[in-house]
């Protein structure tokens, strides 16, 4: 029998079997009424679709879909038959992750651009959602994840669906995180004691990331990541991983320094000159001023004499301290360029950083330049990539002309070369 011929024996069934339904369950109808309106998506029935199916594809309760079409008998779909999908159930937020979740699509998304956005298996996902890979789907359709997905890997809790974080970090270096939501969320990062900032990808608010920065001297082991966003009823959803922490290979350097340059090393001078740098450094701009990679500060044929994160030892005593830039060797006078957007944070001549420049790059992202001969930027000057810094030169504590570049974020000194090596930008 064909499915036209059928439809008048069904179409009176419906009529028979919706009177049932309200009268059996008249506060299914009520809730249904009752509902605050919201957008529907519409959804055309196709061969082998049952309302059970079409409800879970969409995220919906069975109940939900039966109240939004006044749908008598379940079993009576008709193929082309046209359904209000309501406003699909949100996934429950919990600090332990859902047994499924579902990804929303945005316009013009298909199964296949949907498991790219969010980092999963597009195969995975059309099969569970009985879709074809390519098939277009509806702005907001809720699109369901692979369970296995789902486990504490993907990092998932409440409205975050995706936590790609390091597994390991290294001594002095930089790692990133990437988190992918529901919705725009507030997050926010603890690591290790250290608040971080999280910054939205250009263009996709879905999506934010942050930087990771390693003390050089901080002991090997592993220390807590917490991510946490305030959910709507205030309550803070958070969820805290572990990032083992692994030696960096560091060289060791012993500096003896003769008894006139000790007196210039008095204590009172270093802490007064680190508070007034520290005191820069600390601040978290709101914006990342940066779109490009950076760009190296000095040219090629000026190598590097002094890698960043050398263990020093002074006068022969610990190995407690360690170099905080890199450092090039170039005669006094070479040209020092800006590599990557910025604001002039600090313009300064100082006693041990001799005359030094202090760049914003957004975010808690700064690079230092020391022992300049002499610099044209003033304080609060944007500065374009490429732009000038100063000139290499061998004020304050130095033994010879050289440039000192080093790369601070959250007032950690890092490995300012991992940042012309990787694309840390957005
Ligand atoms: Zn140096």
């Amino acid at each position: 029998m064909s499915a036209l011929a059928r439809q008048p024996t069904h179409l009176l069934a419906a009529v028979v079997l919706s009177l049932a339904l309200t009268l059996a369950f008249p506060a299914l109808i009520a809730r249904a009424q009752d509902a605050p309106a919201t957008e529907s998506v519409i959804y055309t029935v196709a061969p082998g679709d049952t309302l059970f199916e079409i409800a879970q594809r969409f995220g919906v309760t069975l109940e939900s879909l039966i109240a939004a079409n006044s749908i008598a008998n379940a079993d009576l779909l008709e193929v082309g038959q046209i359904l209000v999908i309501p406003s699909p159930v949100d996934v429950p937020e919990a600090t332990e992750p859902a047994a499924a979740f579902y990804a929303y699509a945005q316009p013009g998304e298909t199964p296949l651009s949907l498991a790219q956005r969010i980092g999963q298996d597009a195969a995975a996902i059309a099969a569970l959602n009985s879709l074809p890979e390519t098939a277009r789907l509806f702005p907001g359709q809720p699109v369901r994840i692979p369970v296995a997905h789902a486990s504490p890997d993907s990092g998932a809790f409440g409205a975050v669906l995706n936590v790609s974080r390091p597994g390991s970090l290294v001594q002095g270096r930089t790692g990133r995180v990437v988190v992918d939501t529901k919705r725009p969320l507030d997050l926010s990062a603890d690591w290790n004691g250290l608040p971080i900032a999280f910054t939205p990808q250009e263009g996709n608010p879905l999506r934010q990331f942050a930087f990771l920065p390693v003390p050089a001297l901080l002991e090997p082991v592993s220390y807590p990541l917490t991510i946490a966003y305030p959910a709507a009823n205030g309550v803070s959803l958070r969820r805290t991983w572990p990032v083992a922490v692994v030696e960096g290979d560091y060289e060791r350097q012993e500096i003896n320094l003769p008894p006139d340059r000790g007196v210039l090393l008095a204590p009172e001078i270093v802490q007064e000159e680190l508070a007034l740098v520290t005191a820069v450094w600390s601040q978290v701009s709101p914006t990342l001023l940066w779109t490009e990679p950076f760009s190296r500060p000095i040219d090629l044929e000026y190598p590097t004499t002094s890698p960043f994160g050398t263990r020093r030892s002074y006068n022969g005593g610990p190995y407690s301290g360690y170099h905080e830039g890199q450092d090039f060797g170039a005669p006094t006078g070479v040209t020092v360029t800006v590599p990557a957007d910025g604001i002039v944070a600090l313009v300064e001549p100082l006693n041990v950083r001799g005359n030094a420049v202090i760049l914003d790059h957004g975010r808690g992202v700064f690079t230092g330049y020391w022992h300049l001969e002499e610099t044209a930027l003033q304080t609060g000057q944007p500065v374009a990539a490429g732009d000038v810094v100063g000139l290499v030169g061998n004020t304050g504590l130095s033994t010879g002309a050289h440039l000192h570049w080093e790369l601070r974020i959250y007032g950690i000194a890092v490995d300012p070369m991992q940042f012309l090596e990787e694309p840390f930008s957005p």
